[in-house]
């Protein structure tokens, strides 16, 4: 493939993303279903694909895991039934355009529509197509002022989380005036990014953008990578330089049929997240959302799987499944500990049991009485 712009700039890797059947069959051998697919996403689904991300693909499987994130697929317009276009309720909890407040303590904060891959297993494919619907109340275009005034008539709030679409589409200069003026409220204690930038366009984390962030520490970045295949050279480079400038890297994974809902992967990616010091956050049960049904495992599966790295890798490498619902994240892995009439009882990884013995968790009395103080 020849190319015409800078690869390491990610301006042009954004003006030269893929959007059409031609476009994408310079990368890849399209199959006659994607190429129905994408006729079929005129006007309903985002599709694009950075020339970065479309790198990765496999020319000929149309199986291959970046494919099957970013290529759409005609599953993507069967109907199952109770897909929803807000599954978890988020603007259920919508205070101002921008600000959901669903927990006590913390916000997020929808920046923007965008994406530079738009996922096929976009669990806000409604928010990040072209559906007719937003999750925003009045447009990516509204003012901020009343969000930001949300959050400064909300002392509770001491964490906010800036979401979107993918904050980190919007310049250095843009980002930087919505940091300063959280950074200006006094009870914002941390605010974070959720942004699958590194994963689809690492080259956007530049020097300058992670020197920025810097500056509005303590801020801390979720990603979302799903399959080892994303952990490239240039990804984990991405990582590192974020990393370097003190800012917490952690990763968040939706678990998928046919791309990640394998024992090897699911261990390969938290092994591999591991070796570029990323942490593995959530592993996300995937949400019954409009378009993205197909991608669903049973609870069951996901659990197994859970059980499968919980034990086999450090418990820094193993993240917290969980399914999200309009009450909030709830845990779905399984129980490690039990109780019965005879007391608590234990279960490792392997399945081993014993009985958890009182006195190993409370002892009613000191064994020795305290020496005396002298004088
Ligand atoms: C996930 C989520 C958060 C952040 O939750 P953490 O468990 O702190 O990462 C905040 N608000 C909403 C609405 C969420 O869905
Ligand atoms: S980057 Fe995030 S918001 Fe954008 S399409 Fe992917 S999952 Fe959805």
């Amino acid at each position: 493939m020849e190319l015409t712009f800078d690869w390491d700039d990610w301006r042009a890797q954004l003006q030269h993303r893929i959007t059409t059947l031609e476009a994408l069959q310079r990368w890849i051998a399209v199959s006659p279903g994607e190429a129905q697919a994408i006729a079929a996403c005129d006007g309903r689904y985002r599709w694009s694909v950075t020339p970065y991300y479309a790198s990765l693909m496999d020319q000929d499987d149309p199986k291959c895991p970046v494919r099957q994130l970013a290529v759409p697929r005609l599953e993507e317009f069967q109907l199952y039934p109770g897909a929803s276009v807000d599954p978890v309720g988020d603007t259920v909890y919508r205070k101002t355009n921008r600000v959901i407040h669903k927990y006590p303590d913390r916000v997020i904060v929808l920046v923007t529509e965008l994406c530079a891959v738009y996922c096929r297993h976009c669990t806000r494919k409604y928010h990040t197509t072209d559906l007719g619907g937003t999750y925003f109340e009045q447009g990516e275009n509204a003012s901020w002022e009343p969000d930001f005034a949300y959050i400064e008539q909300h002392p509770e709030v001491r964490d906010v989380l800036l979401t979107g679409g993918d904050p980190l589409v919007y310049s250095d200069e843009r980002l930087e005036s919505i940091l300063a003026r959280l950074r200006a409220i006094p009870h914002v204690e941390i605010i974070r990014i959720g942004s699958r930038i590194p994963v689809v366009l690492p080259q956007r984390i530049t020097e300058n953008l992670a020197a920025m962030l810097e500056r509005y520490h303590p801020l801390w970045l979720n990603t979302h990578f799903n399959h080892p295949k994303e952990i490239t050279p240039a990804a984990a480079a991405a990582c590192d330089r974020l990393l370097r400038h003190g800012i917490v890297v952690q990763n968040q994974s939706v678990l998928l049929k046919g791309i990640n809902d394998d024992l090897p992967t699911m261990r390969r990616l938290m092994t591999e997240l591991l070796k570029i010091s990323v942490r593995p956050y959530y592993l996300y049960h995937c949400d019954n959302a409009i378009g993205i049904s197909q991608f669903v495992t049973t609870l069951e599966e996901g659990r197994a799987l859970m059980r499968g790295l919980k034990g086999y890798l450090t418990g820094f490498g193993v993240p917290e499944y969980v399914i999200t619902t309009p009450l909030g994240k709830i845990p779905l892995c399984e129980e490690y500990l039990h109780q019965d009439e005879a007391g608590y009882w234990v279960e490792n990884y392997r399945g081993q049991r014993m009985v958890l013995d009182k006195a190993l968790l409370f002892a009613e009395e000191p064994m020795v009485a305290e020496p005396a103080l002298k004088e």
